[in-house]
């Protein structure tokens, strides 16, 4: 699909920026690269996306349970994991233009897709790439150091006394926080299985090429869950999964053209199957989620690991066995993107002026409702309704400027109602409400206006 798309990235960075969505983190020193904060306005946007997920995912089903685990975990935690000896990516620079790269992505976009670098060894790695020649896509020199792998594990220290310093990790995938919680969420909740435990929570990786905004930080959050189940139900589920993950974006408004799976052909020893959710975005078609099945890898490891049995004793034929993980992980952060490219629009209006609209579902939108004064002496009303609806929304206020610059500033960041207080609100207690998407206004009493708007704003 060559779609060409309105927006660009550089469109979308200065948006964030100038509307209160995403700045560059520690700006006022110059920015460290690739970390973003949240402004006032972006903030909200990714916390309701993680309410959409957590109420689609963990309140909607009666078999799943949240936690929100440590982000410091036991060292052995990462050794049993692998993480500790594996975790790394396959990093090789230009010696032409000193520029950096990930040797498997140059296979990728040499093979335009077709060969998946995942499972490669490193040497396997270096023959493609010294086969096929692939140049540097920065410089178009073929000149390249060897393949070194790059610790992709921050490490921290813990301890006070001087020298007596343990290595500790800020983790890098929220997936442990469930694992090692398996026995205590099953036997807490008499859980079983199939179940499943899900976290929203931050993860770290000291990712060699960071960039293209938020799409890929060192900081980020994700929003997984890790079902546990029967080997015999295990497809079963994986399927199942494969088309939840993508009904929860087609939910939120995302164009079914711009979405699709990606089955990976290579798959790591443990697994039995693995496919990506990608989105087209300013960059191409990009991974935005990633569907695992993982057999008993995950649970067998930490059996090995910490001595403690991981067998689920199954309550009516009380069969021992070690569930099979089926994990489905996505990144609240891409999806944030992934949703404000897809929000986007340009629209031409009658008078020829060009409309920047935010098409997000109300649900996500920042905030449900404006209030608007017509005229600052109106203020006074207008902050009655304002204590009114921000009981039931979040809201903005804003009494300055004409009021069509400050309908076009509620469009750019996605406000799917405008409620505007005139003269006839002092005598009638009626205000007008305005639509996003259709610019149509009504005339509605003021004690109708929370109705009117819960029944539009709700994720189902
Ligand atoms: P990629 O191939 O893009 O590096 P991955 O396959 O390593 O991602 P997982 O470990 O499966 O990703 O993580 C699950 C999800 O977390 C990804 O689909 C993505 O949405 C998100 N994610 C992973 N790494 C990052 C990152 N560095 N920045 C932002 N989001 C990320």
């Amino acid at each position: 699909m060559e779609e060409k798309m309105k927006v660009t990235m550089e469109k979308i960075v200065n948006l964030c920026k100038t509307r209160g969505l995403i700045f560059p983190g520690s700006d006022i020193y110059g920015g460290m690269g690739n970390t973003w904060d949240y402004g006032p306005v972006g903030v909200e946007l990714k916390n309701n996306i993680k309410r959409a997920w957590w109420k689609r995912f963990v309140q909607e089903e009666v078999n799943v349970y949240g936690v929100d685990a440590a982000i410091l975990m036991n060292p052995r935690v990462w050794d049993a994991s692998g993480h500790t000896q594996n975790f790394s990516d396959p990093k090789m620079d230009c010696k032409s233009c000193k520029q950096r790269f990930r040797a498997d992505n140059l296979i990728e976009e040499h093979s335009k897709g077709k060969e998946s670098a995942e499972a490669m060894t490193t040497e396997q790695m270096e023959e493609y790439i010294n086969l096929n020649k692939v140049k540097c896509p920065h410089c178009g020199n073929f000149n390249w150091t060897p393949i070194r792998q790059f610790k992709l594990m921050f490490e921290t220290s813990r301890g006070t006394l001087e020298g007596e310093k343990d290595v500790v990790y800020l983790r890098p995938e929220t997936a442990q926080g469930e694992y090692v919680n398996f026995l205590n969420v099953q036997r807490s909740m008499r859980a079983k299985v199939p179940f499943a435990i899900a976290q929203i929570g931050k993860a770290f990786r000291n990712e060699i090429t960071p960039g293209n905004f938020i799409f890929r930080t060192i900081e980020f959050e994700q929003m997984e869950l890790q079902n546990f189940c029967r080997e015999e139900k295990s497809f079963e589920l994986y399927e199942a999964f494969k088309e939840k993950a993508k009904k929860f974006l087609l939910d939120l408004n995302f164009n079914p053209e711009h979405l699709r799976f990606h089955d990976h052909e290579k798959l790591a020893h443990y697994a039995k199957a693995a496919c990506d959710i990608q989105f087209y975005s300013p960059l191409g078609w990009e991974e935005l989620n990633g569907i695992h099945h993982r057999s008993t890898w995950d649970l067998s490891r930490h059996q090995e690991y910490s001595g403690k049995s991981m067998l689920y004793t199954d309550p009516v034929t009380n069969e021992k066995f070690i569930p099979n993980v089926i994990e489905y992980s996505i990144g609240a952060d891409r999806l944030t993107l992934a949703l404000l490219t897809e929000a986007y629009d340009e629209e031409t209006l009658e008078n020829g002026e060009i409309r920047v609209v935010m098409h997000f579902h109300p649900a996500i939108a920042p905030f449900k409702v404006a209030v608007l004064p017509l005229q600052k002496n109106l203020s006074e009303k207008a902050k009655h309704v304002y204590s009114i609806l921000s009981k039931e929304f979040m809201c903005d206020y804003d009494e300055a400027g004409s009021i069509g610059k400050r309908y076009r500033r509620e469009d750019e960041i996605g406000t799917p109602f405008c409620v505007t207080i005139d003269f006839d609100t002092l005598e009638d207690d009626t205000v007008t409400i305005r639509d996003r998407d259709s610019m149509q206004q009504i005339r509605l009493p003021i004690s109708e206006i929370v109705t009117y708007i819960s029944e539009r704003v709700k994720f189902n």
